[in-house]
């Protein structure tokens, strides 16, 4: 590889680099490196296999899904150069018919993210780009005409250079923070990263045997300090370890071990109108046990028996011996479950990175650095994380689009083929 060149190279084979490459006009020499033995690993396990790609919605309803307002707003100038409409436009041009979901979340029609990732290498391939795989990029310093990229492998020249090597969640995918490394390196500043979109384990925590069961539209409270930091609604998961699901992904974010949070399974319903739902099933079932009893809630039979366990009620118990106090007990497990923080899932459980290529050095209209010509960023290295519904394949996409054009316009008059 030792005295190689190419018009652009791109570090990374995810969805952020290969649709960047994808995008590059067709006479560009185009180089994308990936240290996996394929491309693609991690968008491979995206959504169970089946690539949740984006999330139905307008651009301005996008922007509140990336935390704070900033980084929102930072990807607005990548949102409106391939916002998800396009995005689905694209895919079903290219052979793969897309689906909305009832909850908003977009997949492809046949549930396979191979099908999506092989659209993209299709694309590649039209275009000439070679992906080289099972190549480490050990650094990127500045050179004569541009940028030289190390590998184990020897060097490459490259008139531009595409950092696309996402976050360090999932290590095992290729994605273990390299590209945090070689940022720092050339002179960017790194919001330390951090696991986000993560299970959360409490301890004690008392439904290892529920792994597995969904409750539908639970919410949780966090607090801290005995105050209210935040809120969520959405499908909790019960896992081997701990909290996941939906509502738990999206809380992760704002989670600190010693947090308490607090459970409702009947959300939207409040303390008092469950309560008056407890007195009338009992009144209308006094001869039921509560388990039977309670079944009109619709939760599961196992977390209802484990919710009477934990309010120290006897499964036997019928519905017309409910005391006032039992009731009180009942209904503060159903509606504010306590359950103390003892960890946030780390990378190697995370789906995303918070932290990474601080936003404040990178040109949001063109990914390009404000610090090294040449040099861009697409996708999950920057410091950027979205919620879980396919906000952070979304946020790939658009960067690596908008790096592409970026990097077209800085390349500007340079003759094509030049290696
Ligand atoms: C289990 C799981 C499920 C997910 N499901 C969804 C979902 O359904 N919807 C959604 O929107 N998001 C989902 N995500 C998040 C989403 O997959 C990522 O945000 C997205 O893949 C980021 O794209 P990227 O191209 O920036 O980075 P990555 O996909 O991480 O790709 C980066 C690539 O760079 C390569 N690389 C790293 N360092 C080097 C180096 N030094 N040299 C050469 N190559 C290197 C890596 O091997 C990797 O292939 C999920 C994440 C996980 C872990």
């Amino acid at each position: 590889m030792t005295g190689e060149s190419a018009d652009v190279v791109v570090v990374g084979g995810g969805p952020a680099g290969l649709f960047c490459a994808a995008q590059l006009p067709a006479g560009l020499d185009v180089l994308v490196l990936e240290r996996m033995p394929g491309p693609g690993a991690k968008l491979l396990l995206s959504g169970s296999g089946q690539a949740n790609l984006t999330h139905e919605g307008t651009v301005g309803a996008f922007l509140e899904h990336y935390g704070a307002k900033d980084h929102g707003r930072f990807l607005r100038h990548a949102f409106a150069a391939l916002p998800n409409d396009a995005l689905c436009r694209w895919f079903t041009d290219h052979g793969v018919p897309i689906e909305v979901r009832e909850d908003g979340k977009v997949f492809p029609v046949s549930r396979r993210s191979q099908d999506v990732l092989d659209a993209v290498l299709d694309a590649c391939s039209a275009h000439r780009v070679r992906v080289r795989t099972g190549v480490r990029v050990q650094s990127v310093e500045r050179a004569k005409d541009g940028l030289l990229v190390g590998t184990g492998a020897g060097a490459v020249e490259g008139l531009s250079v595409v950092i696309a090597t996402g976050g360090a969640s999932y290590p095992q995918t290729g994605s273990s923070g390299d590209g945090f490394r070689l940022a720092a390196e050339l002179g960017h500043t790194v919001v330390e990263p951090r696991p986000a979109l993560t299970p959360i384990e409490p301890d004690p925590y008392p439904f290892a045997d529920l792994a597995g069961v969904t409750v539908p539209g639970a919410s949780l409270t966090l607090e801290r300090e005995e105050r209210r930091v935040a809120f969520e609604q959405g499908d909790l998961l019960f896992t081997h370890r701990g909290l996941s699901g939906p509502v738990v992904l999206h809380l992760s974010r704002s989670v600190l071990p010693h947090d308490r949070l607090r459970v409702s399974f009947l959300n939207p319903l409040r303390a008092d109108e469950v309560d008056a739902r407890v007195v009338a099933l009992c009144a209308e079932h006094g001869a039921a046990r509560l388990p039977a009893v309670l079944s009109p809630l619709g939760l599961p039979d196992r977390l209802v028996r484990r919710l009477l366990e934990l309010a120290a009620l006897p499964p036997d118990l019928i519905g017309a011996r409910v005391t006032r106090e039992a009731r009180r007990a009942l209904v503060a497990a159903l509606t504010a479950l306590p359950l103390e923080v003892s960890r946030v899932g780390g990378f190697g459980v995370a789906m995303a990175t918070a932290g990474g290529v601080a936003l404040g050095e990178v040109d949001p209209r063109t990914m390009g650095s404000r610090l090294v010509p040449g040099l861009f960023f697409a996708g999950e290295v920057l410091d950027i994380d979205g919620d879980s519904g396919g906000y952070n394949l979304q946020a790939a996409f658009s960067t690596g689009a908008l790096a592409a054009a970026g990097v077209a316009r800085y390349l500007g008059s340079v003759p094509s083929g030049r290696s």
